[in-house]
């Protein structure tokens, strides 16, 4: 089998992020709670999608590619620190963003900043807006460019090589620590960086359950288990992946992006007990689902639980 670090990365982020116990809401809440500060993974505001864009970009740069195109929601992460990558790579970012939702601030401010091109597609649909993606591609190959395409979250196995990694990470921070966690809890939204931490798990933390907590309506139990296959074909490893290692819950609230009672009040629970940002979209949400897990009773007592932080701050700023 192969290991991650056997295939070409370029360092865009600040690793290892910080792992350490949550003092005051593990007392409010009784319980052992340990975060993954991987909302500081050093590029912009930080955020999971950095993993990701360190194997996508190293991939794009062999393949000689000076323009790097992705997708998302007008306040996308992914495309903001694709935008934030590219430019440090030297390449050109072009954001092909649906325009629904919040059309300014946020994000987008950032994806000015940062020098990416912005282009809207008036549509509900991600088959609309790749259309678009692919016509823009065609005409830069016309003008004798090398586009290099990146879909929604950069949820592809070798973006999700980047989570497999991260649980490397933890193992050996958790060894420092000398804890054994039981569980360790992501938001979901395209899928890849829980296909890539359950994948991780079962290659680096065996006995640990992944637990995702969905913020879209999407059909993640296949999605993720597709996802963990085609990583584990990759990485040419042997250990077998099924429909048992995956344990999705959901907490959506009225609509993806749209904020959730519970989200806003995790995003003020988690700033007020540990001055830590989370935001609406994403990691509030999934807090949301993870506080709800703990109420109903969902992990043994007593046993050391990780949340990943994948940040997302820069929605705070985009509210209509
Ligand atoms: C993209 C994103 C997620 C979800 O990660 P996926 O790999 O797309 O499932 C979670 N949190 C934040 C802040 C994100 O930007």
């Amino acid at each position: 089998m192969k290991n991650p670090a056997d295939f070409s990365r370029v360092p865009l982020g600040v690793l290892p992020t910080p792992l350490y116990k949550l003092e005051r809401l593990s007392r409010e809440t009784g319980r052992n709670l340990y975060m993954k500060r991987d909302d500081m993974t050093g590029v912009a505001l930080g955020g999971n999608k950095v993993r990701k864009l360190e194997f996508l970009l190293a991939d794009a740069q062999e393949k000689q590619a000076d323009v790097i195109l992705t997708a998302g929601g007008p306040q996308s992460n992914h495309a903001m620190l694709t935008a934030a990558c590219a430019a440090r790579l030297n390449m050109k970012a072009i954001l092909v963003l649906k325009k629904r939702g919040v059309l300014e601030g946020g994000n987008l401010i950032l994806d000015g900043l940062y020098g990416a091109e912005v282009r809207f597609v008036d549509t509900d649909s991600y088959e609309d807006v790749y259309a678009e993606m692919e016509r823009i591609m065609q005409n830069l190959r016309a003008e004798g460019h090398t586009p290099y395409f990146i879909p929604v979250g950069g949820s592809v196995p070798l973006g999700c090589l980047g989570y497999v990694n991260c649980v490397r990470e933890i193992a050996a921070q958790a060894e420092a620590l000398g804890v054994k966690f039981g569980h360790i809890v992501s938001s979901v939204g395209s899928g890849g960086t829980y296909a890539g931490l359950t994948l991780g798990a079962k290659l680096y933390l065996p006995g640990v359950r992944s637990v995702g907590i969905g913020v879209c309506d999407a059909p993640f139990e296949k999605i993720a288990l597709e996802l963990m296959q085609e990583t584990s074909a990759l990485l040419e490893s042997d250990v077998s992946v099924g429909p048992e290692d995956i344990d999705i819950h959901f907490h959506i609230g009225p609509g993806y992006a749209q904020p959730s009672p519970e989200g806003s009040a995790a995003v003020q629970r988690l700033a007020r007990t540990e001055g830590i940002l989370a935001d609406p979209v994403y990691t509030g949400k999934g807090l949301a689902g993870f506080f709800q897990l703990l109420e109903d009773g969902y992990f043994p007592e007593g046993e050391d639980i990780l949340f990943i932080h994948t940040g997302g701050a820069g929605a705070l700023f985009a509210v209509n």
